[in-house]
């Protein structure tokens, strides 16, 4: 049932106003024991008509009844699991026994209605996910072979080429071939601005293609797409219970189970203790159940959850469960990975000091064809463009946190990173070139060394911009009660120096090598998050209390986290934890409202001073307004 909102889709169209088939059922119910109800009240009091008085009281009790019963009965059989619910019916049926039908008919209407509009809130935040399955197309133009021809969604295979044309939905992943337009990735990102694209650039499945025809190749089958995986996640994200849902969900049954046996004690205090007749002290017993239960302190978390996920998702923040918007909720220290994070892992080459430098860089780019560090890529697309072939190696191998390194034909390592690397490989710099380094890192930019045995062949600069807002993203999380932002970097002092200037963090921990970090996660101030891009940092990102994942591009490495930025900024960052914050209060708040409601009416009852219709009223209110204010939720804006 309960599933949650993703993308934008609130901006384009309205939420249907179509009643689920479920809640259809639910509203007709409801009505049917209202009228009920009603013929019950006149049959017995107008009309003195004992046969409409038992037909309206029979219809309302089934029509209340049965729907919560049957799915009591079953938890209680198949789960051995005592239902809330079982006890409203319970109530209602022990009011009945002794004489009070109105009192229970009536009992059972208020709990229907309260069901039915719990359902309707809670479908709120479901609708969307529908709407999300839909903008997939049924399937797609592909030139195969020369000839065009239309295909549906499961005869794509990986390698076809797409024709997109304008206002066409892009059916599965794929890479431009042909063609320049702009794409509207809001079902993905949830931002709108529109994306350009040209030859190479990536298109998701589901985005839509505004203006230019373009011509794409399929990357994965449809069903592998971004956005399938994203419906599968947001699907699972259901199932899987925070630790406050956890905590009252075992007991739920055990609480059930004591109200349930204090009934009797209730029953035989008041009419032994007390000398109450045996109809009043049942009648106060039934009411004690009632408002006894914790109808309103079961739903007080899913439905705040529930809302705080589908508003985040809709400015493209996916939890992937609702312990992790609580864990954010009460992160006190974030880290933040620097390349691919806070900076956009564009590389650009800026700088080589080699004698040969052609050689070094073809040498550089042969090694690094190999390596999908983003310095990689600024070193190969850099040979590419002066027309150098990257030299052939063999063997190629990441050293973490260092570089990687290889054989030539002949056999001699060649290897291409850091000092530390130059310094397993017995390699010793030059006063002249550690001047180079130096200034190098003074600027911002990051070094690849670059030799072969204990020889170095080259000095290297990259330079790498920050992500947009990267600066006024942190900014804003200074206000939203995170105590420590860190940054961590297997990058030079000088460089992580100058990078946390630049978006304004004090902290920053620099040379660190992949298990320094994971030794530092453990080590700063907990519960830690940690912030990055998913590709190379996802031991870290495991290994914190939280992994917050900043999708780049369209490229989304969903398995490595437990939240998503959809965005390929940190703008959505202050706002989540703003939110998960909040759903925190509110979860608090909820649950305190509930349990006073039972303190308060419970010894209310027991003393007389409610009567049922009233005690039901104020319990199935409580409900409703515990949902509401889970409800509210849905409109926080990030
Ligand atoms: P970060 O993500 O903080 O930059 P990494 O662990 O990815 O940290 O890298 C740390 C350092 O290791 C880099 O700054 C770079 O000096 C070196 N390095 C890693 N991979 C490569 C590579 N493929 N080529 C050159 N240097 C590399
Ligand atoms: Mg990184």
């Amino acid at each position: 049932m309960i599933t949650s909102t993703l993308t934008s889709i609130h901006h384009h169209s309205a939420p249907p106003l179509t009643l689920s088939p479920a809640l259809k059922t639910a509203v007709l119910l409801t009505t049917l024991t209202l009228l009920g109800l009603l013929a019950g009240l006149t049959g017995q009091h107008l009309l003195h008509q004992p046969a409409l008085t038992w037909a309206g009281y029979l219809t309302a009790f089934l029509a209340g009844g049965i729907p919560a019963g049957r799915e009591a009965l079953h938890a209680l059989f198949t789960a051995h699991k005592l239902d809330v619910d079982l006890l409203m019916v319970l109530a209602a049926l022990g009011a009945a026994s002794i004489g009070q039908t109105a009192d229970g008919a009536t009992l059972l209407f208020l709990f229907s209605l309260s069901n039915t509009l719990q359902d309707w809130a809670l479908g709120r935040t479901s609708s969307a996910i529908q709407s999300l399955i839909t903008l997939n197309p049924e399937g797609a133009t592909v030139r195969r072979a020369g000839t065009e021809r239309w295909c549906t969604l499961d005869e794509l295979q990986v390698g076809d080429l797409l024709i997109v044309k304008p206002g066409e939905r892009v059916a599965a992943d794929a890479r431009v071939t042909r063609g320049q337009t702009s794409v509207d990735e809001s079902s993905i990102t949830g931002e709108s601005v529109p994306v350009d694209k040209a030859p190479g650039s990536a298109l998701a499945s589901g985005t839509v293609n505004l203006n230019g025809s373009v011509e794409a190749q399929v990357l994965r089958p449809a069903g592998d797409s971004t956005l399938a995986r994203l419906v599968a996640l947001m699907e699972q994200a259901q199932t899987q219970k925070s630790r406050t849902e956890s905590i009252t969900e075992r007991w739920e049954s055990p609480y059930a189970m004591t109200v349930l046996a204090l009934v009797p004690a209730v029953f035989a205090l008041l009419h032994l203790g007390f000398g109450l007749n045996v109809t009043e002290a049942w009648v106060r017993a039934m009411t004690f159940m009632v408002v006894a239960s914790p109808c309103a302190v079961v739903i007080s978390t899913p439905a705040v959850m529930l809302s705080a996920m589908a508003a985040a998702a809709r400015a493209g923040v996916l939890f992937k469960s609702s312990a992790a918007l609580d864990a954010l909720g009460g992160v006190q220290t974030i880290a933040f990975d620097k390349t691919g994070t806070l900076t956009q892992a564009r590389m650009t080459l800026t700088h080589v000091t080699a004698p040969d430098k052609p050689a070094a860089l073809a040498l550089a780019a042969g090694l690094e064809v190999h390596s999908e560090h983003p310095i990689a890529q600024a070193i190969v697309t850099a040979a590419r463009e002066q027309g150098l072939t990257p030299v052939t190696v063999t063997g190629a191998q990441a050293v973490p946190g260092q570089g990687l390194e290889a054989r030539l034909p002949g056999g001699r390592i060649v290897w291409a990173g850091n000092l530390r690397l130059a310094a397993r490989h017995g390699a010793a710099l030059s006063a002249a070139q550690h001047t180079v380094l130096d200034d190098l890192s003074r600027q911002g930019s990051s070094s690849v060394i670059v030799g072969a045995g204990q020889d170095v062949l080259g000095l290297m600069g990259v330079a790498d911009a920050l992500r947009p807002g990267s600066r006024a993203a942190l900014n804003a999380l200074k206000g939203s009660g995170v105590a420590h932002r860190v940054m961590l970097t297997g990058d030079r002092e000088e460089v992580a120096r100058s990078v946390a200037a630049q978006v304004g963090l004090t902290e920053y921990r620099a040379g660190l090598l992949p298990e320094d970090k994971l030794r530092l996660i453990a080590e700063l101030p907990g519960p830690v998050a940690m912030v990055g891009d998913g590709v190379n940092d996802a031991p870290a990102l495991a290994r914190a209390d939280l992994g917050i994942a900043v999708a780049s591009g369209t490229d989304v490495a969903l398995e490595s986290a437990d939240v998503i930025l959809m965005r390929s900024d940190l703008s959505t960052l202050a706002g989540a934890v703003r939110l998960a914050r909040a759903a925190r209060r509110t979860v608090i708040l909820n649950l305190s409202f509930a349990f006073a409601v039972i303190l308060l009416v419970a010894p209310l009852a027991v003393a007389g001073r409610i009567p049922l219709p009233l005690g039901v009223l104020a319990h199935e209110g409580g409900t409703v307004i515990v949902v509401l204010m889970g409800l509210r939720l849905l409109r926080f804006r990030l």
